[in-house]
């Protein structure tokens, strides 16, 4: 009783604010306190705090808190907390004249809270962490889904199935917003939609959730799961993101100024704001659609035309048509704005169409993503020659605190600075990395090769032969068809010859999911945990998720990625790895054509063609085996008199060097700042048209 009164302040309700502030995903001293409360219940739990707190209750906390780690632990989340929010960083209050609002279906910010399926997700997350790290006014909108994307499982037939499981809100590290109940059109129907936060260091995170019991069952349904395959839920979903999205910022007193649509999924906030905009101000149509394209900033993410949404004009009439008519927007013209060919009434809505209309602000995710984009979706500025289609470029990033291993992070602390993660890339003392003792860097990556093997013989499939002295290769990302999971695989002869080198030993880590609807993609998960039951060097690692990533970019030699080239749009896990001083085997695409330097890692060369896949497939497959064999086993092997690779250890530093810097999801936030947020709030408040703002 006496410990629990120390701070006049139940030590159970402490810990559980600490688990409601995600703070404790890239903060590791917090994250401490909860696991070393009881280890076993936290893994368990699949580390969630909010969990692990309410099946200790009051009295297992107590008793816990006897232990002194317990208590070191505690006093260590106390300081560290401190000590983040005691800064003020970068951008606090100063140079963001507005709010900003970040919309996205998905995000991935810690296990325990499945509301992302991949590399999307985990984007939206990392930038909200940045962006809490760098004191920027945003908060963002998402919805909240009662099952998650599902679990993977194997079967005995080497075949991906997926588990759902569900979630109570109770048990996730987010609260109900009390009070806030907002609507939104579904045909001449209205859905009720709850609202929850998630608190992400300083950004708050509000997530839709039509649960609710007034409404009918199909309506209840909408945010059941992520990326419902039909049409038909998935436009309610995003009719629920974006018009429901502005009216719950509004229900909460956040009036935003510019918004960010990460992705098309969210394009009818665009629209809302023309609703918002007539109705306030009695603008015409086209007044509106010009003062709401101003503040509006899109993302799009994908390099091909199918990436995108479609839906067809009668099924967008069912569920749009009343809330078009209270728009004032002919249904024509709305449908026009989707369309490659306005005036086609039987061409389908396109959601990059009508974001890249009805946005000011148009970026890809990579150099050549925005070059590739150009050329996707030139017809959105019919007579326009290419070069001028009016689509940038911002490169991904990552926040490097999530992604880095602590002992990484604590490296950089010592020798670049406590404050290494708020510095620039051009700042001179990230020359210091190059001062890294050998011998340190390289038993410390020893030390995480070690444990994600641990972590590997757990989460195999199958029997493995895992050795830490081997060249050791992962590949996790999701299994669609463009990233060639299976290329590897085209030689087996010549791969066996690898694996079974006795002088020169390598070995592969796989894992990934295929979409759920994606059979071609899980034929290629099916042919490569086929051969990982055959070969116990190859191991297929089921159910990639953020944990399982984090393991796998901090403790493998190599990351491997091989895509169809153009078809790679940024490519994140790269970016982890490389902070971590994992060294990249890549094709010349997404974000490693542009990052790419001989002295941080290699390249693959590129066939040739570029039409026919399967000759190229061929090529490539020759051209990696070929790198493989003849550069990168050498160089892992190459060693000094204390069985150190000098030459290797100095590429590691490289590429913590350059890419913990230049692909840092702070790096990606300041250019989103400098080149669309403050341009953007700037011509709003030209406008001089939004409702008091900050007075
Ligand atoms: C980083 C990440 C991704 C994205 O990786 P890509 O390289 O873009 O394929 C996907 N899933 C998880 C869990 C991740 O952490």
């Amino acid at each position: 009783m006496l410990e629990e009164l120390e701070h006049g302040y139940p030590l159970l309700e402490e810990l559980n604010d600490f688990a409601h502030d995600l703070l404790w995903t890239w903060e590791p001293r917090i994250e401490a306190a909860f696991r070393v409360l009881d280890p076993e219940r936290w893994e368990a739990t699949r580390q969630n705090p909010v969990l692990l707190l309410s099946q200790l209750g009051e009295e297992g906390v107590a008793k816990a808190m006897e232990r002194t780690d317990a208590r070191a632990a505690l006093d260590d989340a106390r300081a560290a907390y401190r000590q983040y929010y005691d800064r003020n960083p970068a951008f606090m209050n100063a140079k963001a004249p507005m709010v900003i609002g970040y919309f996205s279906l998905e995000f991935g910010l810690a296990e325990c809270l499945p509301i992302y399926s991949g590399g999307l997700g985990v984007l939206a997350g990392d930038h909200l962490k940045a962006t809490s790290d760098l004191g920027l006014p945003l908060v963002a909108v998402g919805l909240l889904y009662k099952q998650g994307f599902g679990r993977q499982e194997i079967d005995e037939g080497g075949r991906q199935v997926e588990v759902y499981s569900e979630h109570r809100g109770i048990d996730l590290p987010i609260r109900k917003v009390e009070g806030v109940e907002v609507e939104a059109p579904i045909g001449d129907r209205k859905v009720k939609i709850a609202v929850w936060r998630a608190q992400v260091g300083r950004v708050p995170l509000f997530l839709l959730d039509t649960d609710v019991e007034a409404n009918p069952p199909d309506l209840r349904a909408i945010t059941d799961r992520l990326y419902v395959p039909e049409p038909d839920r998935r436009l309610r979903q995003e009719i629920v993101l974006g018009i429901g999205g502005v009216r719950a910022l509004h229900a909460l007193g956040m009036v935003a100024g510019v918004y960010h649509l990460n992705e098309g999924h969210s394009f009818l906030c665009a629209i809302e704001r023309i609703r918002e905009l007539r109705a306030s101000r009695r603008m015409t149509l086209e007044e509106a659609r010009l003062v709401a394209r101003a503040g509006i900033v899109f993302t799009t993410h994908t390099p091909i035309a199918a990436g995108s949404d479609y839906f067809e004009p009668g099924l967008v009439w069912d569920l749009l048509g009343p809330y078009l008519k209270e728009v004032g927007i002919s249904f024509d013209r709305f449908m026009d704005l989707g369309r490659q060919r306005p005036g086609d009434p039987r061409e389908r809505l396109c959601t990059t169409y009508a974001a890249l209309r009805l946005a000011d602000q148009a970026v890809g995710v990579s150099r050549l993503h925005g070059t590739v984009s150009k050329r996707l979706w030139k017809d959105a500025w019919r007579g326009l020659p290419e070069v001028q289609v009016p689509i940038g470029s911002v490169t991904n990033g990552v926040h490097m605190p999530t992604w880095m291993a602590p002992e990484i992070r604590d490296l950089l602390r010592r020798y670049v600075g406590p404050d290494w993660w708020d510095l620039d890339g051009t700042d001179g003392r990230w020359e210091a990395v190059f001062e890294i003792p050998a011998a340190e860097l390289w038993s410390m990556h020893m030390d995480l090769k070690r444990r994600l093997l641990e972590v590997a013989r757990k989460r195999s499939e199958h029997t493995a032969d895992l050795d830490a002295s081997a060249l050791t290769i992962g590949f996790g990302r999701r299994f669609a068809p463009y990233k060639r999971a299976n290329l590897l695989l085209q030689d087996s002869p010549r791969l066996t010859k690898m694996l079974r080198s006795a002088k020169h030993p390598v070995q592969f880590l796989f894992a990934g999911k295929a979409h759920p609807a994606d059979q071609p993609g899980k034929d290629i998960a099916a042919d490569v945990v086929a051969f990982a039951r055959l070969q116990p060097r190859v191991v297929f690692l089921k159910d990639y998720d953020i944990e399982l990533a984090g393991h796998l970019v901090r403790g493998t030699d190599v990351w491997l990625n091989n895509p169809r080239r153009f078809l790679e749009a940024s490519g994140t896990s790269g970016m982890k790895a490389g902070a971590n001083g994992v060294l990249n085997v890549s094709i010349l695409d997404g974000w490693w054509d542009e990052g790419y330097r001989p002295e941080l890692g290699w390249a693959i060369p590129s066939g040739a063609t570029l039409d026919r896949p399967e000759v190229d497939d061929q090529a490539e497959a020759e051209n990696l085996y070929r790198l493989l064999e003849r550069d990168v086993v050498p160089a892992y092997f190459e060693r000094d008199e204390n069985g150190i690779p000098q030459r290797w250890v100095e590429m590691m530093r490289a590429s913590i060097r350059h890419i913990a810097t230049e692909f840092s999801a702070r790096r990606m936030v300041i250019d989103y700042f400098n080149t669309a947020y403050a341009p953007g709030a700037r011509r709003v408040e030209q406008l001089r048209l939004l409702p008091d703002w900050g007075g």
